[in-house]
């Protein structure tokens, strides 16, 4: 089939590279100059399918767990960035069920997704900066607590996350400082941490090699639907052009929803903004482990730290913003403080805040927290968007799961957890 796929971000990469080899003739289009420019960029680089996982209560029992009040803003805004679709439901009312199915699926998908990045990594030598293990931080009780809800309900799942006291604390991560008496944390050991940039570009450059043809810098204005699907370009310095394929997947994160507003398909996102900061770790020999190994992750305030070849990430401040939020917004220096605060505490003097690279992006996150992946309802119109909070692992399971849907054969019963026709 001739297929096109719009957007080169690790979503359409992932896509074009894998319908490529399963004998497609695929065309990417981007707006922008080349793969990842946007909000796949600079993200943590974390892909653990534990992360599905209730770290987080829903919002009602915090209040009970805590014994202090919810803070349901912060929450959604923090814990979203990477917590279960648990969250996004209220208390423990009768959607649990349903919740905790979201959660199975999101769960099966995310090792999926882990297990082709492994495969991908070996099979085609990719070698990109990348780390394997997440330390979970747990700041207090109430997170001490639901942990334990997190790791029985992994362990049923035959997902393993070990309890880490202060000694193993320091043993996965020796450059971090820790108290004797710290709290407990979690280790994931089966987690990945990766320079999801690095790999973009790698994947496409097999992509390329397959035979997929890049058109950066030109923008699709115009999708028309039909058994021979139309996308309306326009570039810079060329008169607008149409091309017609057999099959068009829209990878366009949020800008999927304007282009398939027209066609009749609605994609209610809840926008999440948030940012990093990247900087290089001081190498010193008498201290090589002086900044983080892998990654650590903050269950409450949704922060990571995570290290990236020689150099340190540090994400976080997500916060949920109105669809008109303007995209360009540099991020305030408030913002930021307690990303730079959090590397100082864990990792005094380990890097050099002079050097440090800035990075804000708003993701697309729907209301049950999972993507829209399949056949959009609409004749020739393919949806692989809405990662929200995991893009690495996710669109690498959807690239699986749309050339097994596109070849018309039956995909795995988690698919139907992302079916877009759950939206209407
Ligand atoms: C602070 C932060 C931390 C994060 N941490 C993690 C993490 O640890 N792990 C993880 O897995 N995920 C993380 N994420 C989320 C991850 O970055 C996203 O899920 C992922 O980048 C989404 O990829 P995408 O390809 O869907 O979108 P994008 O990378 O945004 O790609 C969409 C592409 O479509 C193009 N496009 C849009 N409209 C058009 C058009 N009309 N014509 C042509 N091209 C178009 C855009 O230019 C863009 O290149 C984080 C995100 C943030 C902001």
């Amino acid at each position: 089939m001739r297929i096109a796929v719009i957007g080169a971000g690790m979503a359409g990469v992932a896509a074009a590279q894998a319908l490529a080899s399963d004998g497609h003739e695929v065309t990417v289009v981007e707006r922008r100059a080349s793969v990842a420019e946007e909000t796949s960029f600079a993200p943590a680089g974390i892909a653990a399918a534990a992360l599905a996982a209730p770290w987080l209560p829903p919002p009602g029992r915090l209040q009970a767990l805590s014994g202090g009040a919810d803070e349901p803003a912060r929450l959604h805004g923090t814990g979203a960035a990477f917590a279960s679709p648990t969250l996004f439901g209220k208390g423990d009312g009768p959607g649990t069920a349903r919740r905790d199915q979201r959660a199975q699926a999101l769960h099966r998908l995310l090792a999926l997704g882990v297990e082709r990045i492994d495969a991908l990594a070996r099979d085609l030598g990719l070698d990109f900066e990348r780390g394997d293990g997440l330390l979970l931080t747990l700041p207090d009780a109430a997170c001490a607590a639901q942990a334990e809800v997190a790791i029985a309900w992994l362990q049923q799942l035959g997902d393993t996350a070990q309890w880490a006291d202060a000694a193993r604390q320091r043993q996965v991560e020796p450059g971090r400082q820790v108290a004797d008496d710290a709290p407990r944390a979690v280790w994931l050991p089966n987690a990945r941490i990766g320079n999801t940039r690095e790999w973009t570009q790698l994947l496409r450059a097999h992509a390329a090699h397959l035979g997929v043809r890049f058109l950066f810098q030109h923008e699709v204005v115009e999708i028309t639907a039909g058994p021979r699907p139309t996308l309306r370009l326009s570039a810079a310095n060329e008169p607008a052009g149409e091309l017609a394929f057999d099959a068009v997947v829209v990878c366009a994160a949020m800008e999927s929803a304007r282009l398939l507003a027209p066609l009749g398909v609605k994609l209610p996102w809840r926008p999440i903004r948030g940012c990093s900061v990247t900087v290089a770790q001081h190498v010193r020999e008498a201290a090589p482990d002086s900044g983080p190994r892998a990654a650590l992750l903050d269950v409450r305030s949704g922060l990571s730290i995570s290290r990236l070849g020689a150099r340190v990430r540090v994400a976080g401040a997500h916060e949920s913003v109105a669809a008109s939020a303007a995209p360009g917004t540099p991020p305030t220096r408030k913002s930021l403080q307690p990303l730079y605060d959090a590397v100082d505490e864990s990792f005094p003097g380990a890097v050099n805040w002079q050097q440090a690279q800035v990075w804000q992006a708003t993701r697309a996150a729907l209301a049950d927290g999972l993507p829209a992946v399949g056949a959009s309802g609409v004749p020739g119109i393919w949806l692989d968007a809405g990662h929200a909070h995991h893009g690495w692992a996710l669109s690498q399971a959807a690239a699986g799961l749309l050339c097994t849907m596109i070849a018309g054969e039956a995909a795995p019963a988690e698919a139907g957890a992302l079916a877009p026709q759950r939206l209407r």
